[in-house]
């Protein structure tokens, strides 16, 4: 892998979409807890770049289009072959592409479903076949409020992220014997770009329908993400955690 430059590694993580938002937050939760952390993103080379340069040898960063199964391939092959383990995986690239659904076409929702369902599908594939090998891992995959209740203008995305839910609770029982735990969370109104680019007028009117009447941060999933790969977490598989300032509550 020529963008890695951590010369001795101690246990690898994989975060997809990392250079930005809430995947940003969680590689460097992950770096704090002494992971080199393999970094992906799809077009945001500068954030890339300027993640190079602050973490250094802590993190390799690399372009893969978690859509292609083709791109998702050549990074885990390039991390087993270099590292040749995969301890954590955090699915958590993702993408809008709102529209009512009358409105909707099929690449409005292939697009939405290729990069957050099935993309999510690939990159566990690799890293379970790695876990299993080592008895040992943990996948946390970011889903949404919106996948639990629905979301106006949001069918597609509402249906990927249930989808996420899904996938979370079936590879959890089919890998609880294999020492590896697979959970959820999901969070409800983050400040990032995804929420950034909600008009202003719908972005008052949601925080003022959540009990803590503000958006929560990048930092506070990490977090959750954070506990989630910890050892203090061994007995938690086939969870979805909300984080969501009590939007929700079940
Ligand atoms: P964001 O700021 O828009 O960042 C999205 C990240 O995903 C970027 O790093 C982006 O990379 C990456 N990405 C998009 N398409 C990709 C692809 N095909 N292959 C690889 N990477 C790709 O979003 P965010 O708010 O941090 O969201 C992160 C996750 O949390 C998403 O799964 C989202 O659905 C979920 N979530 C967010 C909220 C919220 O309120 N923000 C709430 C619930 C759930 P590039 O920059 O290179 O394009």
């Amino acid at each position: 892998m020529s963008e890695t430059s951590a010369e001795n590694p101690q246990s690898i993580a994989v975060v997809t979409g990392g250079t930005r938002g809430i995947g940003r937050a969680i590689v460097d939760e992950l770096v704090e807890q002494d992971y080199h952390v393999v970094v992906t993103y799809r077009s945001s080379e500068k954030s890339a770049q300027d993640l190079r340069d602050l973490l250094k040898n802590k993190v390799t960063v690399k372009r893969t289009d978690v859509s292609k199964q083709n791109e998702v391939d050549e990074l885990f092959d390039a991390i087993e072959q270099k590292y040749g383990r995969v301890d954590v995986l955090v699915n958590n690239a993702g993408i809008t592409q709102d529209r009512s659904f009358i409105k909707m076409d099929s690449s409005d929702w292939k697009h939405v479903i290729d990069v957050n369902l099935n993309g999510a599908f690939y990159c566990s594939k690799r890293a379970i076949n790695a876990m299993q090998k080592q008895n040992s891992g943990r996948i946390v995959n970011i889903s949404s409020i919106v996948g639990q209740q629905g979301n106006f203008g949001q069918a597609n995305y509402a249906a990927s992220k249930a989808g996420v839910l899904g996938l979370t609770k079936t590879l959890a029982l089919e890998n609880a014997r294999k020492g590896i735990t697979i959970n959820a969370v999901c969070p409800g109104f983050i400040a990032t770009d995804m929420v950034g680019a909600i008009p202003e007028e719908v972005k008052e009117k949601i925080q003022n329908g959540i009990p803590m009447r503000r958006f929560g941060e990048a930092k506070e999933v990490a977090k959750a993400v954070g506990f989630l790969v910890s050892k203090d977490s061994a007995y938690i598989t086939g969870q979805e955690l909300n984080i969501n300032g009590g939007l929700l509550t079940h």
